[in-house]
């Protein structure tokens, strides 16, 4: 490997295993083959603000057309007055520009205004989330892809830095196992791919079905879903959002909607239900 130091110095490295962790730029995944650079991609745009009125027990999850199309905007406050306002839009199913719906949010959304009064911008970060599921693969003679570079961020909310930090680990234990064994062929290191799917790849698979409906969503389906969402309890929302999926959860989703039996919703609750009882060593070798 070739890198930069802190200093923009070239230094050249020889390593057994390489884990790639660079992120959406999957930098020597798309050099060494294991994967194109991303096609469809969430970006967002965010503040970090101090908010001294901000309640910091709310946080706001805001979609339709007219602030988050095709995504959505969010306000999650992380203690001390500070609360992130963010939005995310996906592309190519829409080419608008995150940054330009950002400020009128604060301006235009009626139960923000008074909660972000006398607030200011800390930071402001945008960047650019993977949309596209997991690789078929992460792991080939002496090299393993981890994180966004793997695709293994929740795509249901764009959630990626609980799971970077879960699958970093994985691969520093498998790259760690296959230098004491001498070993690191792909089917060695195929170990992370198996270990991998079979914690997070049926909530990921869900995770990307659900992304790739409600991107599709027209303010009014929206309307639809927050009347479905209201049913339920507190504990399955969170369960739901945290992308948790279980035969118990949809079940109770059912349960608490029955009026779904009758949709095309309860088509697409069987799907997750087939996908839920799949087991992870099927999916891995299809
Ligand atoms: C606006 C926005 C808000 C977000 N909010 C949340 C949130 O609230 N919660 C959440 O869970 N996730 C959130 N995410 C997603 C989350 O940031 C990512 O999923 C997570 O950071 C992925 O971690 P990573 O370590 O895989 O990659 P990264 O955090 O992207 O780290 C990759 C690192 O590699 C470096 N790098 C890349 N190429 C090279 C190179 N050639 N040489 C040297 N270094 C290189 C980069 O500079 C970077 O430091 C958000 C994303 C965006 C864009």
């Amino acid at each position: 490997m070739t890198a930069k130091n802190h200093a923009g110095e070239r230094i050249s490295q020889r390593s057994a295993v390489t884990v790639d962790a660079s992120g959406f730029s999957r930098h020597v995944g798309v050099r060494t083959g294991m994967g194109k650079a991303f096609h469809r991609y969430g970006f967002g745009a965010e503040y970090d603000m101090y908010a001294p009125y901000y309640p910091q027990d709310e946080l706001y999850l805001i979609m339709g057309s007219r602030f988050a199309p095709r995504g959505y905007a969010w306000a999650f406050p992380h203690g001390d007055g500070r609360v992130r306002l963010g939005v995310g839009v996906i592309h190519p199913d829409c080419d608008d520009d995150a940054r330009i719906y950002l400020d009128s949010i604060i301006r235009d959304v009626p139960q923000l205004t008074e909660k972000f009064k006398d607030a200011s911008p800390i930071e402001f970060h945008t960047g650019l989330f993977p949309s596209e599921g997991p690789l078929e693969r992460f792991s080939r003679d002496g090299l393993l892809l981890a994180g966004d570079a793997g695709g293994h961020g929740s795509t249901l909310v764009g959630e990626g830095i609980r799971f970077a930090i879960y699958s970093g680990q994985m691969a520093g234990s498998v790259a760690a196992e296959a230098v004491k064994a001498g070993n690191t062929s792909a089917a060695f290191l195929g170990r992370f791919d198996k270990q991998w799917r079979a914690r997070f790849g049926r909530d990921m698979d869900i995770s990307y079905m659900i992304n790739k409906r409600i991107a599709n969503y027209s303010d009014e389906k929206w309307d639809d879903a927050l009347d479905l969402m209201k049913r339920l309890t507190p504990s399955q929302m969170a369960q739901a959002l945290r992308g948790d999926f279980s035969t118990g959860l949809v079940m109770g989703v059912l349960a608490r909607n029955p009026g779904l039996i009758a949709t095309s919703g309860k088509k697409f609750l069987d799907m997750m239900l087939e996908r839920i009882n799949t087991p992870a060593v099927q999916m891995v070798e299809r």
